[in-house]
């Protein structure tokens, strides 16, 4: 559910505006690019993101000594809803949970193997679903150029629309409309001879 007082907007609008934090949309999320490494190492001290793709001890700056290299699960993944598509990243815990997969097993596959995921599972768990998804927007860069960042915080899949729910409604409408018809046929032709049943006294229940 929506926070109270949390306001979902489109994500055209959430795209244009020029105000940072959380916001949240309703949209499909989809993974385009399944050639990404889904994955960074970061050091297991500071959580420092590092461009390295080998595991071996080093020591580290921030930290000022040797610490150990852990893989961080992270990619990109596309939200689309009706008025535009944008691409947002996911990280950690969330990000696992979407790819049922550890992050260890990501860099494995990804790092170490050099392979790619193979996310035909994932997508196809994903599509035509509608996600609440909450987000934050936030802006990085230097004095000339300032870039905004969306990273998904929390996702929820939404109920089916209502749209959905009365078509399926419909069609199991249908058939019963056509025997409610055939039964009333049948008693109008034989109701006239067999009216006295209908007049038979209720059940005596006030008699106990
Ligand atoms: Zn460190």
């Amino acid at each position: 559910m929506t926070p109270v007082g949390q306001q979902v907007i489109s994500i055209a609008e959430m795209s244009s505006t020029a105000s940072m934090g959380l916001f949240y949309v309703e949209a499909e999320m989809a993974i385009s690019d399944e050639f990404q490494e889904f994955c960074v190492l970061e050091c297991s001290g500071c959580k420092q993101k590092k461009r390295t793709k080998d595991r071996k001890a080093f020591e580290c700056p921030k930290c000022n000594r040797k610490t150990t290299l852990v893989p961080r699960c992270i990619f990109q993944i596309d939200l689309i809803d009706g008025t535009a598509t944008t691409i947002t990243s996911i990280s950690a815990e969330l990000g696992e949970k979407l790819l049922s997969m550890t992050a260890e097993d990501i860099f494995d596959i990804t790092c170490a193997k050099r392979q790619s995921l193979s996310l035909n599972h994932v997508n196809q768990m994903l599509s035509n679903k509608l996600f609440q998804i909450q987000l934050r927007k936030s802006s990085w860069g230097s004095s000339n150029s300032t870039h905004a960042t969306l990273s998904i915080l929390s996702y929820m899949e939404k109920e089916h629309t209502p749209q959905s729910t009365t078509d399926r409604n419909s069609k199991k409408i249908r058939p019963l409309e056509i025997s409610e018809v055939e039964v009333m046929a049948t008693t109008t032709t034989t109701g006239s001879s067999n009216a006295t049943p209908k007049f038979e006294p209720p059940t005596p229940a006030k008699k106990v």
